[in-house]
């Protein structure tokens, strides 16, 4: 690692509206992973920054709750336009640290913004349920009420998008925010932060920068914080929802996946091969969708093996600074880098790698494209999220066993089905757990559609009108006549 301290900005976090150094004193080196290069400092944050932040939050809420649908709506609409206008320096200061290609880290702009446009209107809509008189001399009505502070944790995978996916609902349903975005890529908050300064009063949207370790369990713990909503690894939706248990917090867990990719013996191979080429490897497979544990029908297997092998080998991984032709850049980081090489070589024993399968003895955090033929069911890696850029392909004997093999993992995040026969794919789409299941395709969303999972993946919705249900409380009304 190369520290250039003396180049980088050091930026300052964003509380109560102004912009303040940490009560620690310190700062955090943030990394290029691509290059290993310190490409900035922010603030390492301590509990007396929780503190200040959740107290700026309350302050604001006692305002905010208050503003109508349409003011909070232009305001999510102006902030969904400053973001446009920076999107291609956005995108390229998140390719610089996440290590994406600058392509695709421009791209993700576009649906970010899409995303506060959503819940700009979304709360101009939000209702509660028409009102009647169910007891003899009495109406009722349902109203929807913001919860208050929402702690919004965001990982590292889509930094800017899932800092979107959060502060969308929340705001729109009346809620201030504490934002704390992943430690390892947190720029992109800051220049949100920046943003939101000139559009939405001060603190309905604070930006904190520092670790889940040191600031995790004061957040989640802080009696001011109403819901934290958080984005990353099971183990942390876990240990959150431990420490949230004690003052019976609202919680909204988006955790890890483990998408199945099921391919019959029908399904267009060309297809299914050129779209996992795709998005089991986007992201360098850093994905809670990625198109990573594909089963697939016995008399196509070995055709299909080939096919993928030969397309996954075809991708081009490197430095995103290289070039456009970049398709796949680096890890988050070396210890991710680690964890996916130690995965592959516990996995080298039952099963053949196809395509892959190496770490490339250069300075980043790389892994080659890697494919695994014929792993056991049981073997960790299937049954575990690798977050890296391998999918194993596995043959199934019957539907039975498709299903089966799908719906025996603890994730439950989104999976696809590919098959000519739309009867077979809707009847298998039914059998398995997984908030959304792809017919004949993998990885779209979109805004008005519900992202979320059963089982270990968590519970809540991002995006849609169910997220924005998520972020509100339901009250009765009841009077007397
Ligand atoms: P992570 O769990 O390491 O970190 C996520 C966030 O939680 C970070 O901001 C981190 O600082 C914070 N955190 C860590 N410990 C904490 C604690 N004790 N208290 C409070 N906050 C804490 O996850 P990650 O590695 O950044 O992201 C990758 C994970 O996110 C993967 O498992 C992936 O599947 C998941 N993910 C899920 C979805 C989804 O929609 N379900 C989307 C993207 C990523």
């Amino acid at each position: 690692m190369t520290d250039t301290l003396e180049k980088t900005t050091t930026h300052q976090q964003f509380i109560g509206g102004s912009w303040v150094d940490s009560a620690t004193g310190q700062t955090l080196a943030v990394e290029n992973p691509a290059n290993g290069q310190v490409i900035a400092h922010v603030q390492a944050s301590g509990p007396e920054d929780v503190d200040r932040a959740v107290k700026a939050a309350e302050k604001a809420f006692q305002t905010w709750q208050h503003t109508t649908p349409q003011e909070r709506s232009l305001a999510l609409l102006k902030l969904a336009d400053a973001v446009e206008a920076r999107a291609d320096e956005l995108g390229r200061l998140e390719s610089r640290n996440a290590g994406k290609p600058v392509g695709a880290a421009i791209d993700e702009i576009p649906a970010m913004v899409d995303n506060l446009r959503f819940f700009a209107g979304a709360a101009r809509v939000m209702e509660g349920k028409a009102a009647n008189e169910y007891l003899a001399g009495h109406t009722s009505m349902i109203r929807r009420e913001p919860v208050g502070v929402v702690a919004s944790i965001a990982p590292w995978n889509y930094p800017l998008m899932m800092a979107g996916w959060k502060i969308g609902p929340a705001l729109a349903a009346g809620n201030t925010v504490v934002l704390k975005p992943s430690a390892r890529t947190p720029l992109t908050a800051v220049v949100l932060a920046e943003l939101a300064a000139d559009i939405l009063p001060p603190g309905v949207l604070n930006v904190i920068t520092g670790t889940g370790a040191a600031i995790g369990d004061a957040l989640v713990a802080h009696p001011g914080v109403g819901m934290i909503s958080v984005t990353g690894d099971t183990d942390t939706g876990k240990h959150i929802a431990r420490t949230a248990a004690d003052r019976v917090k609202r919680l909204h867990l988006e955790l890890g996946g483990k998408a199945p990719v099921i391919v019959f013996d029908d399904a267009d191979l060309d297809a299914v091969a050129e779209t996992i080429k795709l998005f089991g490897y986007w992201n360098a497979g850093q994905d809670c969708t990625a198109a990573c544990r594909v089963i697939v029908g016995p008399k196509v297997y070995d055709k299909f093996v080939a096919k993928l092998a030969d397309e996954v080998s075809s991708i081009k991984w490197g430095d995103p600074a290289e070039g456009e032709h970049i398709e796949m850049g680096s890890l988050i980081a070396g210890a991710q880098a680690d964890k996916v090489e130690g995965m592959v070589e516990r996995a080298r024993s039952g099963a053949e790698i196809v395509a892959g399968g190496h770490r490339p003895t250069r300075v980043g955090a790389y892994y080659e494209p890697t494919v695994i033929a014929g792993p056991d069911q049981r073997s960790e890696i299937v049954q575990d999220e690798v977050f890296g850029p391998v999918v194993t392909v596995q043959r199934f004997s019957d539907e039975d066993q498709a299903i089966a093999w799908a719906n025996d993992v603890r994730f439950g995040l989104a999976a696809s089905v590919w098959s000519g026969d739309i009867g077979k794919a809707l009847r298998v789409a039914k059998a398995i757990q997984f908030g959304t299941v792809w017919v004949n395709d993998h990885f779209m969303l979109v805004s008005e559609m519900p992202h979320g999972g059963f089982k270990e993946s968590g519970y809540g919705k991002d995006q849609s009108m169910y997220a924005i249900e998520d972020y509100t409380v339901v009250k009765h009304v009841m009077i007397k006549l």
